[in-house]
C-alpha cells in the first residue's frame, strides 16, 4: 500500500556511479555508507523528481486522466481501466459515462493532466465554460448513446478538444494522434514513477541501472511540447 504522500515527489541523487531515488536525501549512501552528498560536485547535486500527478480540480482548461476505480498511486497496475474528463475554468471536471454527462467538484485529485490552452489565451478562456456547457447539452452525450468502446469518456473529451481547436482555426486531432502525442508520454512517465514509488516504499531506496536511465531520459524529452 502506497502512502498518498508519495504524490509529493521523490529525491534523486548520484553515488557509487548510480542514480538513487528515495523519499528524502539520506545522510549516507545506502550502497557504500559514505556521506551521500559531497558539496564539491554541483553536477551530482540531488534533485527533486516531481510527482507526475496533479490535482485536477486546480487545473483549469485541461484534459485529465485517472483510473476509473481508485487512484494511480494506490490502485493502478498498468492495465487498469482509465477514465478521462475536461476541466472548466474553475476546476469542475466534465466527463461522460454510461449515465451521461457529469460535473465533478471532487474525485479528480490525482490525475495525469494535459493543459489544453496557454494561460495567455484570454479570449478563449472567457468562452471556455460556455463552450463546455453548450457541448455537454448535445444529444450525442445522452446516456443511451454511450458505447463502452467507441462512444465513451474519451470520445466526449476529444470531441471537446477538437471543438476548441476548430474555434482557433487549428487542425483536428484523431484519437491516435492525440493519444500518442499528448497522453502516452505522460501516462508512461506516470507508470515509471509509480513503479519507482513502489520500490522506495518497500526498500526506502531505488537504485536505477543505466538502461532504466536512458528510458526515463527519452520519456522526459517527450514531455516538451
Ligand atoms: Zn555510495
Amino acid at each position: 500500500m502506497l502512502s498518498f504522500d508519495l504524490g509529493k515527489g521523490l529525491v534523486k541523487f548520484k553515488h557509487c556511479g548510480k542514480e538513487i531515488f528515495s523519499y528524502s536525501l539520506p545522510q549516507n549512501c545506502p550502497i557504500c555508507g559514505q556521506p551521500a552528498v559531497s558539496s564539491s560536485n554541483l553536477k551530482d547535486a540531488p534533485v527533486t523528481i516531481p510527482s507526475p500527478f496533479v490535482n485536477g480540480h486546480k487545473a483549469s482548461c485541461s484534459f485529465l486522466v485517472k483510473p476509473t476505480e481508485g487512484t494511480f498511486l494506490r490502485d493502478y497496475d498498468g492495465n487498469s481501466d482509465l477514465h478521462v474528463g475536461v476541466t472548466n475554468t474553475t476546476g469542475t471536471v466534465y466527463h461522460y459515462n454510461q449515465t451521461g454527462i457529469h460535473r465533478d467538484d471532487v474525485g479528480w485529485e490525482q490525475c495525469v493532466c494535459i493543459p489544453l490552452i496557454q494561460p495567455s489565451t484570454y479570449g478563449l478562456i472567457n468562452q471556455w465554460d460556455r463552450y463546455l456547457d453548450e457541448r455537454c447539452a448535445s444529444e450525442a452525450w445522452l446516456p443511451c448513446r454511450y458505447e463502452e468502446h467507441c462512444h465513451n469518456c474519451y470520445t466526449f473529451a476529444l470531441a471537446f478538444v477538437n471543438y476548441i481547436l476548430a474555434a482557433q482555426g487549428r487542425n483536428q486531432l484523431s484519437k491516435s494522434e492525440f493519444t500518442e502525442r499528448f497522453v502516452l508520454p505522460r501516462t508512461r512517465r506516470a507508470s515509471k514513477y509509480i513503479s519507482i514509488c513502489k520500490e522506495v516504499a518497500a526498500n526506502n531506496f531505488y537504485v536505477l541501472d543505466c538502461s532504466d536511465l536512458e528510458e526515463m531520459k527519452s520519456q522526459e524529452a517527450n514531455l516538451v511540447y
